[in-house]
């Protein structure tokens, strides 16, 4: 069992030399361990709360000085681990950090395992487990977007809707459990899928979030390129029908590159458009097309080019086709409720590589397979971002996926009509599966395996 009563200290910044190294007490034996080593500059106020002390480390037997240090002290309840919590800011040498270590751990502190600090934060309630995952996934985020997805779920987000829909699942459960004990009282059965049933649209809808990982948190930009009056704006238009985007500011967004986001399979689209230009002689939009085009291109990851199936291909085509180059791209053949002036396999060549969708943005046909070849693009690896996307947490995608098993045989069971305490047994298990995601339900060994990832002192 571990024990949260006696007092642990540890290192936790990297050993090295650096400016400042810090060594961690957390306990309720903290205080009294600093007090017996540290010598403020000003004589001896007791340790205000919160505030920097200024002075040195001393060892108390041989009285000698060990380091100069900053001393701070955080107690109980407001701190990392919701008790009495000590950091003395030392010089980042391993000599004499490890000395000092060496005389918390004689004034009768014990050597912090990995991650016990944030477990005991954990065991203290001030985080649940998915938010104490988070700070590992915050320590080691190698992109920023990782690092924008690992606050946000140390903020609590992905725990708020796992305790949503965990709560929704408990109500049926109680439901259910009621109906045992009143057999005669026959149950609607709508009562219990009707609920289970909205559990399992939440349940496939965060699913594919942690599925997809990052690239549905960063988003992927796309160009849509090709003719003037092909159906760029028109395809832009069906795109974001329904499924705008919620945006607010993108970096590098001017009024004259407006960029619009539509939520296409759940990855932020974001559309570079080309699409607009009115004005000029025909040659002058020709022009534009392939500049526009161009400059599109190179702020995009992927390409949506469009034709128009019911002309043959031009020049301009050609010419953009060529601009693509080996950027991830779709072939959109456009207008396809028009008579096609293409032989079937008759576009192979023109964009080697991509995929053709063939769609009518006008009748608004074919969009959602066109959707679905933007997302097998976008997380078919083949599509390069300037930083590489981070997975999602694993372990949460395995219990998502059973959670969503477990209420799916509920459904199943109440609507082959078996008894409510079967029912209750699948219904049980997802809440269980959610519970280990937000630490409800969960086994030592499994924070275990979770703390022991974590590095020393943290
Ligand atoms: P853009 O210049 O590439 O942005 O093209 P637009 O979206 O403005 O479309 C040019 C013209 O083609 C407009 O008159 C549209 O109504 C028409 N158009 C766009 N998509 C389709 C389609 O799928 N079928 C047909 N028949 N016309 C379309």
């Amino acid at each position: 069992m571990y024990s949260l009563d006696d007092t642990i200290a540890a290192i936790a910044t990297s050993i090295g030399q650096s400016g400042i190294g810090i060594i961690k007490l957390s306990g309720p034996e903290a205080l009294a361990i600093a007090r017996q080593i540290f010598r403020p500059a000003t004589g001896n106020p007791p340790f205000k709360p919160y505030r920097l002390h200024y002075g040195h480390i001393i060892d108390p037997a041989a009285q000698i000085i060990i380091d100069e240090a900053l001393v701070v002290f955080m107690p109980k309840p407001h701190s990392y681990t919701c008790q009495d919590v000590i950091e003395i800011q030392a010089h980042g040498g391993p000599v004499s950090l490890r000395r000092i270590l060496q005389l918390a751990l004689s004034l009768g502190a014990r050597l912090a395992e990995a991650g016990e600090m944030t477990l005991r934060a954990f065991l203290n309630g001030r985080i649940d487990l998915a938010q104490a995952e988070a700070v590992l996934d915050v320590i080691e985020a190698k992109t920023e977007a990782a690092l924008r997805v690992a606050n946000e779920q140390l903020g609590g987000t992905l725990s708020a809707q796992i305790s949503g829909v965990r709560a929704a699942l408990l109500d049926t459960l109680a439901f259910l459990e009621a109906s045992i004990d009143f057999v005669e009282d026959e149950i609607p059965v709508q009562d219990v899928v009707g609920p289970l049933e909205k559990v399992m649209v939440q349940l496939a809808g965060l699913l594919k979030s942690a599925d997809q990982g990052l690239i549905y948190r960063q988003g992927i930009k796309a160009a849509i390129v090709g003719r003037p009056n092909v159906g760029k704006s028109s395809l832009l238009n069906a795109l974001l029908r329904g499924n705008r985007a919620i945006v607010t500011d993108i970096p590098g967004t001017t009024r004259d590159t407006l960029e619009e986001t539509a939520n296409v399979g759940g990855i932020p689209l974001v559309l570079v458009d080309t699409a607009g230009i009115r004005t000029e002689t025909a040659d002058e939009v020709e022009r534009i097309g392939v500049e526009r085009s161009q400059a599109a291109l190179a702020r995009a990851d992927i390409a949506l080019m469009v034709i128009d199936g019911s002309q043959p291909l031009e020049s301009g085509d050609w010419e953009i086709a060529r601009l693509i180059g080996r950027k991830p791209a779709v072939l959109i053949v456009n207008k396809n409720d028009l008579p096609s002036a293409h032989q079937p396999n008759g576009l192979a060549d023109f964009l080697p590589g991509a995929n053709q969708v063939d769609i009518s943005a006008l009748a608004q046909r074919g969009i959602d397979l066109l959707e679905g070849e933007i997302v097998r693009l976008a997380l078919g690896g083949q599509v390069t971002l300037a930083d590489t996307p981070l997975v999602s947490n694993p372990r949460h995608k395995a219990l998502l996926q059973r959670a969503l098993e477990q209420t799916q045989a509920a459904i199943r069971a109440q609507q082959e009509g078996l008894s409510p305490d079967l029912v209750s047994i699948d219904v049980r298990e997802a809440v269980e599966a959610l519970g280990s995601i937000t630490g409800e339900t969960v086994t030592e060994d499994l924070l275990n395996t979770i703390f022991s990832k974590f590095c020393i002192g943290k």
